[in-house]
């Protein structure tokens, strides 16, 4: 385990094994229909690699970038477009795929902003959904797991753009956040 870590919340083989339901899940859903899966940088481009890896359905990627105002450990749902997608969705299966849902703000807005292109349908994957947090009704098709409400990092997700590497979700030591 990484030094800074505090303690493990989900291990890289549940990772893994949710990632593998999720994509049969997903595929049996979608048949032979082709889906475009946009995932939501930065946080979300490991999970898109492996859940699209776990999928048997036609798939293309496209990708956006989208900054939220505010603290680096708190959203402000205030959202600003860095990186548009470079395709047209129009009469496309989307399916964004999410790293965390925690108030729902920025996916909020994103899903306004995207139905507003009319694709065929528009879901949500997300890898972690923070239990009891959501600000915002957001319906999201498929969840891979609720977590406690804690500031999480590994697997994509980052504490001032480090540990998106680490192969597994964890907590940082309280001294990391304050030194
Ligand atoms: P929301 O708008 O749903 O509150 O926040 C969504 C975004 O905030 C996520 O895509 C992620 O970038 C960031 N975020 C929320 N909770 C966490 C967390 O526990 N850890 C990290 N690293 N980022 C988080």
């Amino acid at each position: 385990m990484h030094e800074d870590i505090d303690h493990v919340v989900l291990s890289e083989e549940e990772i893994q094994e949710r990632i593998a339901e999720l994509g049969s899940e997903i595929s049996a859903n979608y048949g032979d229909e082709p889906v475009l899966l946009i995932a939501v940088l930065r946080g979300a481009a490991i999970f898109i690699a492996d859940l699209a890896r776990q999928m048997t359905c036609p798939v293309e990627f496209d990708f956006m970038a989208v900054s939220s105002y505010g603290s680096s450990t708190r959203s402000s749902g205030v959202v600003r477009i860095l990186k548009d997608l470079d395709e047209t969705i129009e009469e496309r299966h989307v399916l964004v795929v999410e790293d965390i849902l925690d108030t729902g703000l920025t996916l909020k807005y994103l899903l306004k902003n995207l139905a507003t292109r009319k694709p065929k349908s528009l879901e949500v994957v997300t890898l972690l959904s923070k239990h009891g947090k959501q600000r915002v009704p957001i319906t999201c098709k498929y969840v891979g797991f609720e977590i406690p409400d804690e500031f999480v990092v590994g697997y994509g997700l980052d504490f001032a753009e480090r540990y998106r590497n680490l192969p597994y979700i964890g907590v940082l030591k309280p001294e990391i956040y304050t030194d």
